[in-house]
Parts: C-alpha cells; structure tokens; sequence
C-alpha cells in the first residue's frame, strides 16, 4: 500500500491470482475487488459461456484497473486442466494468490440414504479434488519462481464447522476435508512461506443457493431463522475476506478457519 503522498496502488498491487469458478456469485466479485486493487486475475471456470459474460462485467466494473485479466477454462475436477491455468501465468512471473472457490452443490445430494453414489462421487471430486490439485500446482508454480511468500485461499463452509439438519452429506463431507487439507497444507509449507487459510461462508445470496431454494417460501425461512442478522450474507462480503486474505495484510495468518456467517456459527438462540 502507498504511503501518503504517493499514488494509491492497490492492496494486491503487483499480485498474479488465479480464481476458480471466477464466472459465479463469489468468484465474480472477489475478480471485481482484486481488479480494483491492483491484482492480475485469470478467471477460470469450467463454463466457457459463463466465463465470457463475467469478464465482460469485471471490464466493465473495475475499468481502469492496472493489472490484466484474462479467462481460460478450467474444470477443477481434471488436473490437467488445474496445471494449464496454473502454467498459463508462468509468462506473467508465476502466481501469488490462488483462491481456490469452485465447487457445487448438487440437488440430488441428500441425508445418508438417499445420497446416489453418484452425486457423492461428483461432489467429492470437485469440491474436494478440485481444491487439491489448485493447492498442488499452485505450490509447484510458487517453487519454480522462487516465491517466498503466497496466499492460498480455499473455500470450505460453515457446514465443515456445525452440522445441517436440512441434509446435503455429499457436499458437507466435502467442505469438512477441505478445512482439514488446508491446515495440514497451511503447517507443511510454512516454512516457505506460501500461506493456506479456509473461508467458511454461511449461506449466501448467490446463484449456488438461490436457484436452488428459489421461491420455496419454507425452505428459505428454514435456514432465516438462525441468521443472527436476518439475512443471507453477500458474495462482495466473502469477496472482501477474501481480499484480506490475499493480502500481505494477512501475512501471521496461516491455517485459519477464516468464517464469514455474521455470527450464526456462534448463536444459541437469534434475535426474534
Ligand atoms: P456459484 O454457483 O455462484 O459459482 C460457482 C462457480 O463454479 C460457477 O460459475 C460454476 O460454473 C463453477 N463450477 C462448477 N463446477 C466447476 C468445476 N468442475 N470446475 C470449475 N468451475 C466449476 O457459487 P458461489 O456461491 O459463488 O460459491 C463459491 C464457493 O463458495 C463454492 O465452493 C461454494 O461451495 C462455497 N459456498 C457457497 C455458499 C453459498 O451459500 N453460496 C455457502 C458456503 C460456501
């Protein structure tokens, strides 16, 4: 960051990221913000179509950004396509910030007898695999260019943290193994300085969850009621934690699960 008197550079200034699942509610407006503060950012997403709509709002919101942005599309779940995003930035000097955010949560994903093998398989090679092969190549990048410090950001949920009663066992199974894997990987690589921190959202106001509650009146106040603030949080407010975590303003915080639920981890009862 400038000091005063110098021109305001941006918090990510000089920082390449890479963002998966870039096309979607977190991944679009965490591109905006580390646009706006300086970063490069190359958007993937496993959608091609998605992916051209998104640049084109990123261009459009964060226009006179002094980094680049580019797209290439990536399905997390194939490694090989994991390696060709992450070698993609090998002519911009290699990433600094990968934040790895892609991840599903299928309809048919259910309580432990109606899940289908199936869905369970699917969920678990993106959500989880997926995060792994980012967390992989991004520590391969990082000792190639010689980096001594990178922040890793992999996004998990608040249902690795407390249970559901409204079951999704595929996908909170997964969010659990991607806390787990990233504290592991945040206490291997500390000594190289490459940081790996979790973000844990409660439920959001993104395309993720609202397609999929969409007018059921029921559904969506089954999950209302415990919001300590009453409503569902806001892709720009994970956008914004995960900006602090990209950042050298982060640099003592390693391992963390980072969680972003305006308190509904911590409630007992709500306010009525
Ligand atoms: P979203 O559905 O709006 O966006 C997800 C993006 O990932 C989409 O653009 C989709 O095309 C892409 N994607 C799907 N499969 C992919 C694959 N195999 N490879 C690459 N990209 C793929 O979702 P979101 O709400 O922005 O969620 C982002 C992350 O946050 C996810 O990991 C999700 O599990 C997590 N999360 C979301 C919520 C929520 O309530 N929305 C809560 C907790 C955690």
């Amino acid at each position: 960051m400038g000091s005063i008197g110098e021109q305001y550079r941006g918090r990510l200034a000089g920082k390449n990221a890479i963002i998966t699942g870039a096309a979607g509610g977190i991944g679009l407006e965490t591109t905006i913000l580390f646009l706006r503060e300086g970063a490069s950012v190359l958007m993937t997403d496993i959608s091609d179509a998605a992916l051209a709509k998104a640049v084109a709002k990123a261009k459009e919101l964060a226009p006179h950004m002094p980094g680049k942005v580019d797209t290439m599309r990536c399905d997390v779940s194939k490694e090989s396509d994991v390696q060709a995003i992450v070698e993609h930035l090998d002519s911009w000097g290699g990433v600094d910030v990968m934040f790895n955010n892609a991840g599903i949560m299928h309809g048919d994903d259910d309580d432990a007898i109606a899940t289908p093998e199936k869905i369970w398989d699917l969920t678990q090679n993106i959500n989880v695999k997926g995060v792994w092969f980012g967390s992989k190549h991004a520590i391969l990048s990082l000792r190639k260019h010689k980096k001594s410090r990178a922040s890793i950001i992999n996004t998990a949920s608040v249902v690795a943290l407390v249970g559901s009663a409204t079951p999704q066992l595929a996908y909170t199974a997964s969010k659990g193994a991607v806390l787990a894997m990233t504290r592991e990987l945040a206490i291997v690589h500390a000594k190289e300085g490459f940081r790996f921190n979790s973000l844990c959202p409660a439920p959001l106001n993104t395309p993720l969850l609202q397609d999929w509650l969409g007018d059921d009146r029921e559904k969506r106040m089954r999950r209302e009621i415990h919001f300590p603030t009453g409503r569902f949080g806001e892709a720009i407010e994970l956008a914004q934690a995960a900006l602090f975590l990209a950042s050298d303003e982060s640099s003592f915080v390693n391992g963390t699960d980072f969680v972003v639920d305006g308190g509904m981890t911590k409630a007992y009862v709500t306010p009525q």
